[in-house]
């Protein structure tokens, strides 16, 4: 069996670890020339669905170098004023990290992805961008041919698009499932840790999550990245071939509220990186100078903006050859730090389907089949549960209270 992969983003990558080690041929397109194409260093909460679906599909040297490179797991989580009056604060015990369902902890995107990427550089084609696919309308279990932009075709036994929230494969395969602009908006930053920024840095944040109330339209959320281990020591010992030149502690800020909350979309987007933080610095003005001084010491070139957008629910489809993953079939708000999450769930329950399709244990479509049938369940709860809590208001503290109750089963004052 083959199978080609759209994108090589989280669920893609995690997908084709899983399915080189089950010993499937397996190839994948990603349109970016290399992993920092694009400045895509900011935090992810990982929780167990993930945890479970990276240790099915990755070898163990790699799993543990998720693990060692992971930061230090939460205690707690705070909301605060723009003050830094404490609000509300929940303590949690301590995940247990060796237990891949109970992981709770948050990564680097940039160094998660490196290490997706390890031991899969022969098979990953930067640089090649989907156009569009073939496939034969009376044959559903029949192969599957790509095309690319240069002008390149490939064949393929399953075509998986995992091309993320604007896929290419979607709009052909399922042209009715939409995707809607939620008109919330989100400013990210991230600031180096340095050790006088350290010694600056709110109490709060050494133990977890941080949410701060600033106006009825605009919060910010706060996370520190604090490596259990240098995730270059971390490589030299478990895969020494993984380069994490540069990826050190930082704290990302997120400021998040309502389109309203930010001038007009047109603008913002013709902003550079300075020029974001500086919109940044003035949204905060009148803020703690803890959290000014965090803003003003962002690096430019790592602040961004984003418009978020969700999937419409959608499904079940007659089941073929062509599938999707992660977000390019699901996208949901941030609100609940589940995106990420979901697609590595996908990945590591598509790849346990074709893992029997091919020791002879199923038919192609029926693995395939089953895979849609859950993933659509479980992955439109997500979307719903996460633009539940956005339309709370998307706020820090809707956002806050419900990473706490899913991560105590108790809810917040
Ligand atoms: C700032 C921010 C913070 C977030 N925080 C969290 C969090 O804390 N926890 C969490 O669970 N989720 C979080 N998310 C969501 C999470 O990042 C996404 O849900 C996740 O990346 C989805 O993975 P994916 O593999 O489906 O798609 P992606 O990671 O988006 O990958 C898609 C890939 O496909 C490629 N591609 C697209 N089109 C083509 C084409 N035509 N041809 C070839 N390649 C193509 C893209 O270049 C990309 O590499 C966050 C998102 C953002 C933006």
């Amino acid at each position: 069996m083959r199978v080609a992969v759209v994108g090589a983003g989280l669920g893609g990558l995690c997908l084709a670890q899983g399915l080189r080690r089950a010993g499937i041929d397996v190839v994948v397109y990603e349109r970016d020339f290399g992993l920092d194409a694009r400045q895509q260093g900011y935090r992810l909460h990982i929780d167990g669905r993930a945890a479970q679906g990276l240790q099915a599909c990755l070898p163990p040297e790699l799993y543990d170098l998720f693990l060692a490179t992971a930061s230090s797991p939460s205690r707690q989580v705070t909301v605060v004023t723009k003050q830094l009056k404490p609000l509300h604060r929940v303590e949690f015990p301590e995940p247990d990290m060796s237990v891949p369902a109970r992981v709770n902890t948050s990564v680097d995107r940039f160094v998660l992805r490196t290490i997706l990427l390890a031991g899969l550089e022969d098979l990953v084609r930067f640089g090649k961008t989907f156009v569009r696919y073939e496939q034969d309308d009376k044959d559903p279990a029949g192969g599957v041919r790509a095309f690319f932009e240069d002008g390149t075709q490939d064949v393929a036994d399953v075509l998986v698009g995992a091309d993320g929230v604007g896929s290419r494969v979607r709009g052909q395969y399922l042209p009715l499932a939409r995707v809607r602009d939620t008109g919330d908006r989100v400013l990210y930053g991230k600031t180096p840790l340095s050790d006088e920024r350290a010694a600056r840095l709110p109490g709060m944040l050494w133990d977890g999550f941080a949410a701060v109330v600033g106006s009825r339209k605009l919060g910010m959320a706060l996370g520190l990245v604090r490596f259990q281990e240098r995730p270059a020591d971390a490589a030299a010992r478990l895969w020494p071939a993984a380069d994490f030149e540069g990826a050190d502690s930082y704290v990302m800020w997120a400021l998040s509220g309502k389109g309203s909350a930010f001038p007009a979309d047109g603008r913002m987007r013709a902003l550079d990186g300075s020029g974001l933080r500086a919109i940044a610095e003035d949204l905060v003005s009148g803020w703690h100078p803890h959290l000014r001084q965090l803003v003003v010491g962002a690096a430019p070139e790592e602040t961004f903006f984003v418009g978020i957008r969700t999937s419409d629910p959608v499904g079940p489809w007659p089941t073929t050859t062509v599938t999707l993953l992660g977000d390019a079939i699901h996208a949901m708000p941030p609100s609940r730090g589940s995106g990420a999450n979901i697609a590595l769930k996908d990945a590591g329950r598509l790849c346990a389907e074709l893992t029997r399709v091919a020791e002879g244990g199923q038919e192609l479509l029926e693995g395939i089949g089953r895979y849609e049938s859950d993933m659509i369940d479980y992955g439109f709860t997500a979307v719903r549960d996460s633009l539940a809590v956005a339309r709370q208001g998307g706020g820090p503290v809707a956002t806050a209270a419900s990473l706490l109750s899913r991560l105590t089963g108790r809810r917040t004052a």
